[in-house]
């Protein structure tokens, strides 16, 4: 397959001079640092904040690479998924001539993300069971279509697209395809990145936020080509992950069983609701989960999510996206959260008269 990196690219990024900070020109850690016009004498919090971070991250991306089995160059970390969306925008897309594809229903990110470039989106919905359809995105694609954003699993649907769908369209869509993999550790399905040998197109995202429990610290990955990275480094801001981040995420990799073990109970919880959940009468369909929540149908959903709220339990209303009609979006808790929220909602569907 052909693929022209530096066509896909805005000419004035090709050009760009990036700005280089004192951590790039000096990248040694002995010495008097008077390069920066940091506070010499420390922070005022208990642990010292004062010197400016790693701009490029490398001791956390070699413990990243290690476990995802790539390359640290193949990895660009941005303050949560989000920045590497929005950068992904700013280094591809002209504002007011380029296009991007998007799928609805899926993470709303990437069409305000795209607004905010002021990018035009063209939409190519889903089936009914929330699978993609190769060929009409194929044809809603032109010479200006520079991204095509799939995410699998998706949200809020729940479900991972068909391997070989997205296969085909890394073969035959000639922009960039990102799979957004924000709840891979949830799902069966191996992770693209091991594509990324095959499809110099493909960009592959995940995040710190949901499987790692890590949402706050805000971290969020992309893999993809060194060349493609290397673009995204060229433009990230300076300092974009504190040092903070950097610490706790390279400490918490340390302990990656507990991620694992996290991950199983997580997946046990999803069992459990699924189970207790077909039993409700009202519930009309519970869509096949391959994330940390489940898609549920529900008659009169405005209804219900407002009844729940005044139970306190909260969850998400998705009754207004396309396909997604008379839907919850429920995150798994524990167990006793899960159990608080069959018990509201026994309690607020036996009392109205929709069933
Ligand atoms: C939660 C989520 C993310 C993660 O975003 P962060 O900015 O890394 O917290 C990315 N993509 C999708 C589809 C998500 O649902």
């Amino acid at each position: 397959m052909s693929f022209d990196l530096n066509s896909l690219l805005r000419p004035h990024i090709a050009k760009l001079q990036p700005y280089t900070s004192a951590r790039d020109e000096y990248t040694g850690k002995d010495g008097v640092f008077l390069d920066a016009n940091e506070n010499p004498f420390g922070s005022i919090t208990a642990q010292d904040f004062n010197r400016y971070p790693d701009p490029y991250q490398s001791d956390l991306k070699e413990e990243i690479a290690k476990i995802k089995h790539m390359r640290p160059t193949q990895i660009f970390l941005g303050n949560g998924s989000d920045e590497a969306i929005d950068l992904l925008f700013r280094a591809f897309c002209n504002p007011g001539k380029d296009k991007v594809i998007l799928l609805p229903p899926t993470y709303g990110m990437y069409e305000v993300s795209a607004g905010i470039n002021d990018v035009e989106i063209r939409k190519v919905a889903l089936t009914d069971d929330f699978q993609l359809q190769p060929e009409k995105i194929l044809a809603a694609a032109d010479e200006h279509t520079k991204i095509l954003f799939i995410c699998s699993p998706n949200n809020p649907s729940a479900n991972k697209a068909k391997r070989e769908d997205i296969l085909y369209l890394l073969k035959n869509f000639k922009g960039l395809v990102v799979v957004d993999e924000a709840y891979i550790d949830f799902s069966d399905e191996p992770s693209f990145t091991t594509e990324l040998v095959n499809y110099p197109n493909l960009l592959v995202m995940q995040t710190f936020s949901k499987a790692w429990g890590l949402a706050s610290l805000r971290l969020g990955m992309a893999f993809a080509s060194e060349e493609i990275i290397q673009i995204l480094n060229k433009i990230k801001p300076p300092y974009n992950i504190s040092g903070l981040t950097q610490e706790t995420v390279l400490a918490a990799i340390q302990n990656k069983k507990k991620v694992d073990q996290m991950i199983k109970q997580i997946l046990a919880e999803r069992d459990f609701l699924l189970k207790e959940m077909a039993k409700l009468p009202f519930v009309q369909k519970i869509h096949p989960s391959h994330a940390n929540f489940l898609l549920v149908k529900i008659p009169n959903a405005n209804q219900v999510y407002d009844d729940l709220i005044a139970e306190k339990v909260i969850v998400r209303n998705r009754a207004k996206v396309l396909l997604c009609e008379d839907c919850l979006r429920i995150t798994l808790g524990t167990r006793a959260e899960n159990e608080a929220l069959l018990s509201a909602l026994r309690k607020v569907c036996e009392k109205s008269t929709v069933h």
